[in-house]
């Protein structure tokens, strides 16, 4: 079996404000393998965000191992980490964070700029096949603001598969959609699922959860449930060529 894509030891994080020292994380175990879509559920406060930064290489762990996909990540300077955060983590926020004035495509292609693996035609034909999954081709030439929200969402989506990153980790990623976008969505990201990707996602819509095979539970920065989700629509644990 090959090395699990997330293998959390241990895994602390402080913050210190004012003299006070806050444990946003306090101990988290977690391990998840090639394939694997989980749900990081918890009250507001209990450290999902905290995690979801660290396991993005955004943010450092005060104390405990983090390997992301082999590669032990801590003594990593900050160009490995980017570049290493470029290659093998896409990213859905809640917000979209679609930058305004570059088109859909440019937006799209942004992940792939410092890839000096492909060439200027490969990232081409990536951008395009990225926009035809999420069903957003007939936009490319368009900007954020002349589309909806679950459009806005869906062009993330594309930006997030575009370097066919080992790991997708979206934090809310239907906080900020109506139902129907969000169904839509959440289906898009089931199937991206389907098709063999690594999903993380922070969620508290519990009908966005249980989309997701496996639900982790926190409460005050610790793990306290782990369980499969049973009567999900996406039910694979082992997935070929997630890459
Ligand atoms: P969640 O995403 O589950 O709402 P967070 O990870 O945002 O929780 O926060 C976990 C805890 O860490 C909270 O008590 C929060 O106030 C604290 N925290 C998060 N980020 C910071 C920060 N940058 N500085 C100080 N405290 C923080």
């Amino acid at each position: 079996m090959s090395a699990p894509v997330i293998a959390l030891k241990g895994v602390c994080k402080a913050f210190l404000t004012d003299d006070i020292e806050t444990r946003a994380l306090d101990g988290v175990h977690l391990q998840v393998q090639r394939g694997e879509f989980i749900a990081i559920a918890g009250p507001s406060g209990c450290g999902k965000s905290t995690l979801l930064g660290i396991l993005g290489l955004l943010d450092n762990a005060s104390s405990g191992e983090y390997t992301l996909a082999g590669t032990p990540v801590a003594n990593l300077d900050n160009r490995a980490r980017a570049a290493l955060r470029n290659r093998e983590i896409g990213f859905v926020f809640q917000a979209f964070n679609l930058i305004a004035d570059l088109t859909v495509e440019e937006n799209v292609a942004l992940p792939l700029q410092y890839r000096s693996d492909l060439s200027k035609r490969e990232a081409q034909a990536w951008v395009k096949e990225a926009l035809a999954r999420v069903d957003m081709s007939h936009r490319a030439r368009h900007y954020p603001s002349q589309l909806s929200g679950g459009q806005q969402q869906r062009v993330a989506v594309a930006r997030a598969l575009v370097g066919r990153p080992t790991l997708i980790l979206a934090d809310e990623p239907t906080g900020n959609l109506d139902s129907r976008n969000a169904e839509l969505v959440m289906d898009l990201l089931a199937q991206i699922h389907a098709d063999g990707a690594t999903l993380c996602m922070v969620t508290h819509d519990p009908r966005s959860a249980s989309l997701a095979r496996r639900t982790v539970s926190l409460f005050d920065g610790r793990v306290v449930e782990d369980h499969l989700n049973t009567g999900h629509r996406a039910d694979r644990t082992t997935v070929l060529g997630a890459r």
